[in-house]
């Protein structure tokens, strides 16, 4: 086993697995075995309303279905461990005292609504709208998040770039392509910006395999890391799988999923395959 290749597969437990995420998961599960080298299961369960303790179990049962096979995660642990981010809420924490005492977060009381209505148009990836910067100047004596929501405040202007392992040469101007971003939720739940910043560096990472979705957060990703003294994984964006109607795939598309595919009978081989073919 190689000691410096470290990968990962983090979904979150919020609905069934798909064609598009098995593509993904397992481009991940190949670049770690060709290079001998580790592969992290994480279960990014943050978000309490969203995500059920049935879709965790099938996820993991869906994907060693397909023939993805990890060392280290939630059911086989390992040197990192706990591997759910439910449980891992003290280094979070630790990485917000930082980001406060830092002065790079600041709190921010703007409602859903007072953001619908000032905001620019969302980008064309689905990307959430940049922030207008209403609560930049708001400071908080706070002993603990939770309240309010807490920001990054990116730097104006600047070009975050980075070398994509699959899609080339990247780079997204602060400020434009994203605005300050939220580091813990007024609920009193990290974002997820913040968590997998925390426990790629945490799981030492060195090569991070997601969906091209995810492009525009890996600058954001590249800030918090420099602000919190991390080093920077590589990147692999793997393209994302579209349905016939050219929409990309949702936890929604249960023609897809990988339950309903294996209960009509198909093997992983034959979902490998489609899914290789891109359907
Ligand atoms: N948990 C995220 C998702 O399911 C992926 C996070 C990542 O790979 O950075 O969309």
């Amino acid at each position: 086993m190689s000691l410096d290749y470290r990968g990962r597969i983090a979904p979150s437990p919020t609905g069934y697995m798909h064609l598009g995420h098995a593509r993904t998961f397992w481009t991940a599960y190949e670049r770690a075995l060709e290079r001998r080298g580790t592969l992290v299961f994480r279960n990014e369960d943050l978000d309490a309303r969203r995500c059920r303790p049935q879709y965790a179990r099938a996820m993991f049962e869906d994907l060693a279905w397909y023939g993805i096979r990890w060392q280290e995660g939630p059911d086989v642990g390992g040197p990192f461990a706990p591997y759910a981010q439910s449980q891992r809420r003290e280094f979070y924490l630790e990485a917000w005292r930082r980001l406060l005492a830092g002065g790079w977060i600041y709190p921010c009381s703007c409602s859903r609504r007072e953001l619908a209505e000032t905001a620019s148009a969302p980008h064309d990836d689905h990307d959430e709208p940049v922030y207008p910067g209403t609560c930049r100047g708001k400071t908080l004596e706070a002993a603990a998040p939770g309240g309010v929501n807490w920001r990054f405040r990116v730097p104006d202007g600047e070009r975050i770039a980075f070398v994509d392992g699959a899609l080339g040469a990247q780079s997204f101007v602060a400020g434009e392509d994203f605005g300050d971003f939220v580091v813990w939720r007024r609920e009193d739940v990290p974002a997820y910006q913040l968590a997998v910043v925390v426990d790629d560096a945490a799981m030492r990472i060195t090569e991070v395999v997601r969906g091209a979705d995810l492009l525009r957060s890996t600058a954001r990703q590249i800030l918090l890391q420099r602000a919190l003294g991390l080093s920077t994984p590589e990147y692999f964006h793997c393209a994302l799988l579209c349905d016939e109607r050219g929409e990309r795939l949702a936890k929604r598309h249960d023609a897809l999923g990988l339950r309903t595919l294996r209960e009509q009978g198909k093997t992983p081989e034959d979902v490998r395959i489609m899914a290789r073919r891109g359907k």
